[in-house]
Parts: C-alpha cells; sequence; structure tokens
C-alpha cells in the first residue's frame, strides 16, 4: 500500500458525514497495520490529523440552511471564509426544520421582489401582536419557545419582529419597506443554525422580545426615538447570524478566518455584523430610507458588537451618561435575559446553553485541549454561576436605568438560583 494512498480515503467529504469516532477508529486501525513502515506511520499521522481538521471545520464552520445558502456562500468569498464542499453537508442537521416556504427568499431572483407575509402570516403576527399588548407591553413572562410550539419554528423571528414593529407602529412613522423588511428578516432566520441549541433563530427572537419589553417598560428613563428603538430590535434579531454555537476562544483556536477579519471585537460578533450588513445589501431587503439607512446600521452593528461578554463590563462602565452606550448595554442585557425570567423561560433555555457547552467540550478535548470548565459544568452550577456573576451584577448596575425591568428581573433571579441549589 502507497503512503499517499491513505489520504484521499481519509479526506474525502464523507468523513465528514461519518461519526468522529468511527473515522479515528478507521484511521487508527490502518495505522496499527503499518506500524513496521515510518513512512507509512507518518502518513497516517497526517491523516488522522486530516480528519481532525476536517470534523472540526465541518463543526465549527457549520453550513447555513438551505435558504441561506447562496448567501453564506457569497458571504463567504467576501470574507474569505472556508466553506467549501463542508458547507452542502451538516451532521447535525438531520432534523432541521428548515424547508423552504412559499414566502421564503432562497433564490436572487426571489429577494428582488419580496413576496411579503401571506394571508397565514400575517393572522400570526396579529396575535403575537395581540400577545405583546396582552403582556402590557411588557412581555417579560412571554414564551418564545411556547410561541415556537403555536406558531411552529419556521418563520417565528421574522412574525415575532414584524409584531414588535407593527405594536410601536415603526413602519408607518419611519416609512420602512414592511415588505423588504419581512423578505430581510426570513433571510436572516435563514442565517441562523437550527442545529444549535441555543444560538438559533429562537434565541434571536426571545432577544427582541425582551428588548422591546425594555424599551416599553423603562421608556421614561431610556429615552429611546422610534428610529432607536427600530434599530435595537432588529439588532436583536439578527446579533448571532451564522453563530457557530461555539465559542470566540475557539474560534481563534482553530484560527477561524473571521477571528483575523474582526481584529480587536469579537470573532462571532463580528461574522453577524458583517451579515447585517450584507443583507442590508440585498436586492429588496433594504427595508429603511436611504437618509436614515447609514444611522441605523450604524447602531444595529455597534448593538451587535455589544452583545460580546468579553466587552460587557466596559460597555456597563461607558453607559453611564452616554445615551447610545445605554441602548447597547440594554440589548447586551436582553441577550441574557432568559436567565432572569420566570423558571419556566428560564430552565428550557438553561438546559440549551448546556447542551451547546458539552458539544463545544468535546469539540476541545478533540483538538487536545482541557476544556474550559463551565463548559463541563452541571446545568445547575453553570446556571447558578452565571446569574450570580453576571446577570444579578449587570441588573444592579443598570437598576438606575432600567429600574422596572431590574425589579422585576432581580425577582426572577433569586427565584431561579433558590430553584437550581435545590436541585443540586
Ligand atoms: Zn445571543
Amino acid at each position: 500500500m502507497a503512503a499517499t494512498s491513505l489520504l484521499p480515503t481519509v479526506t474525502a467529504s464523507k468523513a465528514i458525514e461519518t461519526s468522529f469516532g468511527d473515522v479515528v477508529a478507521a484511521a487508527v486501525e490502518s495505522l496499527q497495520a503499518m506500524c513496521n513502515d515510518p513512512e507509512l506511520q507518518q502518513a497516517a499521522a497526517g491523516a488522522l490529523q486530516n480528519i481532525k481538521n476536517l470534523r472540526h471545520l465541518a463543526l465549527v464552520y457549520k453550513p447555513a440552511t438551505a435558504a441561506g445558502l447562496p448567501l453564506f456562500q457569497r458571504l463567504a468569498a467576501e470574507f474569505n471564509l472556508s466553506c467549501s464542499s463542508a458547507s452542502t453537508t451538516d451532521p447535525n442537521n438531520d432534523s432541521s426544520s428548515s424547508s423552504s416556504s412559499s414566502s421564503s427568499s432562497s433564490s436572487s431572483s426571489d429577494v428582488h421582489q419580496p413576496a411579503g407575509p401571506s394571508a397565514a402570516d400575517e393572522q400570526h403576527i396579529c396575535e403575537i401582536a395581540q400577545l405583546l399588548q396582552l403582556h402590557g407591553g411588557a412581555s417579560w413572562d412571554l414564551n418564545v419557545l411556547q410561541l415556537a410550539e403555536r406558531y411552529g419554528q419556521q418563520l417565528l423571528l421574522p412574525k415575532v419582529v414584524l409584531a414588535i414593529y407593527d405594536n410601536l407602529d415603526i413602519c408607518s412613522r419611519l416609512r420602512y419597506d414592511r415588505q423588504q423588511l419581512w423578505a430581510n428578516l426570513v433571510a436572516a432566520e435563514s442565517l441562523y443554525y437550527v442545529c444549535n441549541p441555543y444560538h438559533n433563530a429562537l434565541h434571536a427572537a426571545d432577544v427582541a422580545v425582551s428588548v422591546f419589553g425594555i424599551v416599553q417598560r423603562d421608556a421614561a428613563k431610556l429615552k429611546p426615538t422610534p428610529e432607536e428603538k427600530a434599530a435595537m430590535v432588529y439588532a436583536a434579531a439578527v446579533h448571532d447570524m451564522l453563530h457557530t454555537g461555539n465559542s470566540n476562544s475557539l474560534l481563534k483556536h482553530v484560527a477561524h478566518p473571521c477571528v483575523q477579519q474582526a481584529g480587536a471585537a469579537g470573532a462571532a460578533e463580528f461574522l453577524s455584523a458583517a451579515a447585517a450588513a450584507a443583507l442590508m445589501q440585498q436586492p429588496g431587503m433594504n427595508f429603511v430610507p436611504a437618509a436614515a439607512a447609514a444611522d441605523f446600521m450604524s447602531l444595529v452593528q455597534d448593538i451587535i458588537l455589544g452583545t460580546d461578554m468579553a466587552v460587557h463590563k466596559a460597555s456597563l462602565a461607558g453607559a453611564a451618561g452616554n445615551h447610545r452606550q445605554r441602548l447597547i448595554s440594554v440589548v447586551h442585557f436582553a441577550d441574557v435575559a432568559n436567565a432572569a425570567k420566570p423558571l419556566a423561560i428560564c430552565k428550557p433555555w438553561g438546559g440549551r446553553i448546556n447542551g451547546e457547552f458539552s458539544s463545544e467540550a468535546a469539540l476541545w478535548l478533540a483538538l487536545g485541549v482541557p476544556p474550559p470548565a463551565h463548559l463541563t459544568s452541571s446545568v445547575q452550577a453553570a446556571q447558578i454561576g452565571f446569574i450570580t456573576n453576571i446577570v444579578q451584577p449587570m441588573l444592579k448596575e443598570m437598576a438606575e436605568l432600567v429600574p422596572h425591568t431590574a425589579a422585576l428581573a432581580l425577582a426572577d433571579c433569586a427565584a431561579n438560583v433558590q430553584y437550581y441549589q435545590a436541585q443540586q
């Protein structure tokens, strides 16, 4: 057997679809069979590394859903991302519910003439808008996961955002194009990975609902303009697009191309901000009037970059006396607010983030690096640590800025910690 003959076998795209354990086992067997030949041993060692690299690439560069693939490929070209053959197969995406509906824009010809919501979509938007009002515009206990059970997961993000915009009367007040907004959000939803248990379009919808609740409840202190409210809700909707479900430190470790592009910014946040800018440039998706578009996107991108946990202390510190920074901090808090909501909301999201943590812990191990401790904690320990070390201090610092939200959320935090402590 020639030294090179092993390589095509293990670098074939099928290797990506096979479970990592199976591929490694097969390669190790080959290695053992050739252990007397140093040249072949070296080739097998290289092959093993190839398997690891391919597998990690397949996981870290998870492909976009079918509807988002053309846009993802365009972004990939723009940002020099390596998606190649891995982008058509997703080992974790077998149960994807991303089948395209009539109103999804999955081809470039579709996006030139956005269809807008169907009559059935409009009915759902209307019902969700009423639910938001039922919750007194506060929506602290509006459960997006329950909305997904009621209305389906697909298109829920566009429906929730349109319901919020309708409640705020954004499109008629600011002359935003509602059909293009819908097309933009349908595409945005397709740029979330349904295989991520946490960082998916439902999380984005949940954050948008939280932002809406905060700006309504604490409008007297925050004093956001209609344009700012619109940007905050839209930023919430798109803030984790293309999120791989992995931390920035793992992206850095595998030298993901967006790490270099991001510079000082968080890599995942940079990718989402870049995707947001690219989306707005797509024909039929620029819903903001030209005169207001630059300011809108500037705030949206600052907000997205501000959701990086690495900058949250600086973000909070800068919020004192700085109106724009306050708005950024509000969305940053909304991003973690599920831990500060009633247990019926907090608990499923806690389970979801722990699922993602477990997957990342496995990746670190496969890379030969001990995973950070929080990735292998129990869900109880992880939630208690997150709430007490991050969310509660954040809320205390923001109490003056968003007093009504802080009162509600601090009470829920205390109850959630008590629940998890009892479970330990
Ligand atoms: Zn997020």
